[in-house]
C-alpha cells in the first residue's frame, strides 16, 4: 500500500502531496487523517495521510517508506483530514477541494498591530541617561526619555509623530537596553462596537417545563457519555434559542466548545446580542461579510482556545476546536446548509460525522424540519423533542386564512392584493400596527399557470411543473419531455395562461398607491446589496419607522417584530411550481415560517395566504400549522416516486463551453454508467441525459444525468467509478463534471 502525504497544511499548497510506501506493520494504523513521520529531504518531517492507493505514482525505487504513524484523533488537523475524506467520499469532490473546504488556509491579513515603546531599565538608570542626553544636546533622545519617564509606555505613532523621534534613535536606546519595542498582534473582534456590554441586563426568562425537560435530557445523556443527534421540532417562537443557550452553557461549563450554525440570513444583531449577553468575549462569529483575513483571525482564536462558541454559517462547521462538545444547526431545513459548489456537501451530514469523530452531540432545530431529518427522527436515528406552543407570555400562534385568487379574478379584482388583505391592511394602518407582505420568489423558474382556474402545466411523466423556454416550448427538466405552450388553458379554455411573474418592487409600488400615507419599506436582493443595509432595514422596521415591510424570504428569519399583527403571503404558488421534487416542502416551509412572523408579541397575529391552489396540501397544512399532516402526505408522494428521503438521488451535472461537446460528454458518461449499473447494481435507475433547467449559464452548456437508488452506498460506488472513468478518459479534459447527492434545488 501507498500513502499520499501532505507535509505542510498551513501553506495552502494542499494539492502538493508526496507518495510514501506503508510498511506492512503499519498498515492498520495508516488511515486517512493519520499524522505520520516521514523522511523528507535529508531529514525527518511530520505530515498527514490524505489518501491511500494500491499503485505507485512514481518509480518504485524512489518511494520511501513512512517512519511511523502517530496516534490519530488527538490532533485537530487529523480530524479535519478525516472529515475531508468523508466529504470527498460521500459527496463527490477531489481530495484537494475537500481539504480546502475543511482546512482554513492562512490568509495574508493586515493585522491590527499595536506597536509600543517601553522603558526596560530601572528609573534611576533612565534618569541618568536623560541627564546625559541633555548634556550632549541629543534633543530627540531627551524628548523620548522624558516622555517615557512620565508614562512608561508610548505608542509607536506618538513616538514617531508627536515626539518626532526617529526609528534610528529608538534603535540606539534599544541596543543600550534602555527601552524596548513591543509588538502586540491584536485580533480584530468582529463583535466589537456592535454589541451591548455583556452582563448589562441578562433578561433571559426562566425556562418553561418543556424547555427544561429537553435541556435536562440532553445534559444527562452527555453526563453519561452518550452522544446523540437530537431533533428539536418547535413551532416559531417556541423558545428554541433559549434551549440552545441553556445546553451551550452546560457544555461550556464542562470545559468543552460549541459550534452553532445558523443560516447567514438569520444571523442578526438580535440573535448575536442574546449570545453575547450570555457568553461575552468567549463567543465569536464568522460570516461572509468579513474579509478572508478577518475570518482567519477568528479561526486562529478558536484554535488557540480563546473562544468557546463559534456562531456562523455552513463553513463555521470547520472551526478547529479541539474540545468540541456540541454542534447546533439552527433552522435545520434551510437550503443554505447544502453547498452549491463542489464539494456539494450537506452541513447536517458533515456535522454528524464530525461529532462522531470527536464524541460530540448534535442538535438540529427547526419549526419545519426537513423531511429527511424528520424521517430519521421517526425511525429513531435521531431523538425527537417537540415544542408545540409559543414561549413568550401571552403569545399565541396566529390565525391563518386562505384566499382563493381565482375568485378575486372572477370578481373583477385584478390587483395583487385580495379584498380581504386590503381591508386588513387598512385596519392595521388605522390601529398603528405593522404588516409584512411576503413574496416567495425562491425556486420560481418560469412555470406556466392559468390565472382563471389555477391549472399549472406539468410534465405527464414526472409530476413536476414544466419550465417555459424563450422559444415558447415547455420543457421538463427531469425527463426532457417537450411540449408547445398552449394558447388556451387545457382545462378551462381561458386565454389567461402565462408565465407567472411579479416582483417585490411592483408590490411596493402597488401598496404605496393604495395607501399613499403608509410608510413602506422593501427588502430583497436589490435593496440589501450594501453591507449593512440588511440590518438597517430590519431595525428601522422593528423600531416602528415603517408601517409595511415588503420582502422576499429574507424577512422570514431571525427577527422578532412584536408589533407585526398581519402577514400577507401574496402568491403561495410561486414556490409550489418550481421544477424540483422539493417544491411542496419548500412551500410549506416558507408559508409556515412567514406565518410565524405574525403575533410574536402580546398582540394576536393574523396571516392571509393568497393562492391559486387553495386545495394544495402544502398550503392547507401550512395554514393549519399541521406539520405531521404535511409530513405524512409528502412522504407518501416521495415514496411513490422514489424521491429522497424515501430513496437517494445522485445528480451529475455536465458543463461544457460547446453545446455538442456537452451533449456528447453526457452521452458517453451515461453509457459508461449504464455498463456499470448492468454489471454491478442493476437496481439503480438512470434518468437522462437531459438539458438542465438552466440549460446554459455563464457561457457553459449544462446537461444532467440523474440516478435513483435507495442504497446510498451503491450511488457512492457509482460515483467512484465515474470519477475514475473521467480521470482516465481523454474525452473529459475540457468538461466540468459535478456530482450532487440528494440535490435540494433544481438544476
Ligand atoms: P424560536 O427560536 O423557537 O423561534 P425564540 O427562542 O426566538 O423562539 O423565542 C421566542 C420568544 O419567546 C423570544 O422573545 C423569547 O425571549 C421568548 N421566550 C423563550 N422562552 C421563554 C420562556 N421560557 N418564558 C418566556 N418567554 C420566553
Ligand atoms: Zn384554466
Ligand atoms: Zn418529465
Amino acid at each position: 500500500m501507498f500513502a499520499d502525504v501532505i507535509v505542510d497544511i498551513s501553506s495552502g499548497l494542499l494539492d502538493k502531496t508526496y507518495q510514501y510506501s506503508i510498511p506492512q506493520c503499519l498498515e492498520n494504523e495508516a488511515v486517512v487523517g493519520a499524522p505520520v513521520e516521514i523522511p523528507f529531504g535529508h531529514g525527518k518531517r511530520e505530515g498527514y495521510i490524505v489518501g491511500l492507493s494500491k499503485e505507485e505514482k512514481i518509480a518504485i525505487e524512489r518511494i520511501k517508506p513512512i517512519f511511523s504513524v502517530k496516534k490519530r484523533g488527538q490532533v485537530i488537523e487529523s480530524q479535519m483530514i478525516a472529515l475531508a475524506y468523508f466529504i470527498r467520499e460521500n459527496f463527490g469532490a477531489t481530495m484537494n477541494d475537500a481539504l480546502r473546504t475543511v482546512i482554513p488556509v492562512k490568509q495574508a491579513v493586515r493585522r491590527v498591530e499595536k506597536k509600543t515603546v517601553v522603558l526596560v531599565c530601572a528609573r534611576d538608570v533612565a534618569g541618568d541617561m536623560l541627564a546625559l542626553a541633555v548634556r550632549k544636546k541629543h534633543a530627540a533622545k531627551e524628548r523620548l526619555l522624558r516622555a517615557l519617564l512620565s508614562s512608561h509606555e508610548l505608542s509607536w505613532e506618538k513616538v514617531q509623530g508627536e515626539l518626532s523621534v526617529s526609528a534610528a534613535t529608538v534603535q540606539t536606546l534599544v541596543r543600550e537596553k534602555i527601552v524596548a519595542v513591543r509588538v502586540q498582534e491584536s485580533y480584530r473582534d468582529p463583535l466589537a462596537g456592535i454589541l451591548q456590554f455583556p452582563g448589562e441586563s441578562t433578561d433571559l426568562p426562566p425556562l418553561n417545563d418543556m424547555q427544561q425537560r429537553i435541556c435536562e435530557q440532553i445534559t444527562t445523556d452527555r453526563r453519561m457519555g452518550v452522544n446523540k443527534t437530537y431533533l428539536l421540532h418547535g413551532v416559531t417562537g417556541s423558545g428554541k434559542t433559549e434551549v440552545y443557550l441553556s445546553v451551550i452553557e452546560a457544555v461550556v461549563r464542562g470545559g468543552q466548545q460549541v459550534i452553532m450554525l445558523i443560516p447567514e440570513i438569520a444571523l442578526t444583531y438580535q440573535t448575536l446580542n442574546r449570545f453575547y449577553k450570555c457568553f461575552g468575549e468567549r463567543v465569536s462569529i464568522l460570516n461572509s461579510r468579513m474579509s478572508a483575513g478577518e475570518r482567519y483571525d477568528q479561526i486562529l482564536r478558536a484554535k488557540n482556545g480563546e473562544i468557546d462558541i463559534m456562531i456562523g454559517p455552513r463553513s463555521a462547521l470547520f472551526t478547529p476546536f479541539d474540545r468540541l462538545g456540541l454542534i447546533i444547526l439552527d433552522e435545520e431545513h434551510e437550503s443554505s446548509y447544502k453547498s452549491e459548489t463542489p464539494p456539494k456537501y450537506h452541513a447536517r451530514e458533515v456535522a454528524i460525522e464530525r461529532a462522531r469523530l470527536c464524541g460530540a452531540s448534535v442538535i438540529l432545530g427547526s419549526a419545519t424540519p426537513s423531511l429527511t431529518a424528520y424521517e430519521r427522527a421517526r425511525r429513531g436515528e435521531y431523538k425527537l423533542f417537540t415544542l408545540k406552543e409559543r414561549a413568550a407570555y401571552g403569545a399565541q400562534m396566529p390565525e391563518v386564512s386562505i384566499v382563493d385568487l381565482r375568485e378575486e379574478l372572477s370578481a373583477g379584482n385584478r390587483s395583487i392584493f385580495s379584498r380581504t388583505l386590503q381591508e386588513k391592511m387598512k385596519k392595521r394602518l388605522e390601529d398603528g400596527q405593522q404588516t409584512i407582505l411576503f413574496l416567495n420568489r425562491r425556486g420560481y423558474a418560469g412555470f406556466v399557470s392559468c390565472r382563471a382556474c389555477g391549472y399549472v402545466m406539468k410534465c405527464p411523466h414526472c409530476d413536476i411543473s414544466m419550465t417555459e423556454h424563450n422559444d415558447g416550448t415547455l420543457v421538463c427538466h427531469y425527463c426532457g419531455e417537450r411540449q408547445k405552450k398552449p394558447a388556451l388553458c387545457p382545462v378551462c379554455g381561458s386565454k389567461y395562461i402565462a408565465g407567472f411573474g411579479t416582483g417585490t418592487q411592483k408590490i411596493e409600488q402597488e401598496a404605496q398607491k393604495m395607501f399613499p400615507f403608509a410608510r413602506v419599506l422593501r427588502m430583497d436582493a436589490d435593496t440589501t446589496r450594501k453591507k449593512e443595509s440588511y440590518e438597517e432595514i430590519l431595525s428601522a422596521f422593528s423600531q416602528g419607522k415603517a408601517d409595511i415591510l415588503v420582502g422576499t424570504q429574507m424577512i422570514v428569519k431571525g427577527h422578532d417584530f412584536p408589533n407585526v399583527t398581519l402577514v400577507g403571503i401574496l402568491a403561495a404558488d410561486l414556490s409550489l411550481n418550481s421544477n424540483d421534487y422539493r417544491a411542496s416542502e419548500r412551500t410549506f416551509e416558507l408559508l409556515a415560517q412567514a406565518a410565524g412572523r405574525a403575533g410574536r408579541g402580546k398582540l394576536p397575529g393574523e396571516v392571509i395566504i393568497q393562492t391559486y391552489q387553495p386545495e394544495h396540501y402544502a398550503v392547507k397544512m401550512a395554514a393549519a400549522a399541521d406539520y405531521e399532516g404535511f409530513f405524512a402526505q409528502e412522504m407518501a408522494y416521495r415514496t411513490a416516486l422514489s424521491y429522497p428521503p424515501s430513496s437517494h438521488i445522485l445528480a451529475v451535472l455536465i458543463l461544457s463551453a460547446k453545446e455538442e461537446h456537452a451533449l456528447e460528454t453526457a452521452d458517453i458518461l451515461a453509457k459508461a454508467a449504464r455498463e456499470f449499473i448492468e454489471k454491478t447494481a442493476p437496481q439503480i435507475a438512470l434518468i437522462g441525459p437531459a438539458p438542465a433547467s438552466l440549460s446554459k449559464a455563464n457561457d457553459l452548456y449544462r446537461r444532467m444525468i440523474y440516478f435513483k437508488e435507495s442504497d446510498y452506498s451503491l450511488l457512492v460506488a457509482l460515483k467512484n467509478f465515474l470519477e475514475g472513468y473521467i480521470l482516465y478518459s481523454e474525452h473529459f479534459k475540457s468538461a466540468n463534471i459535478q456530482f450532487d447527492f440528494d440535490p435540494i434545488s433544481g438544476y
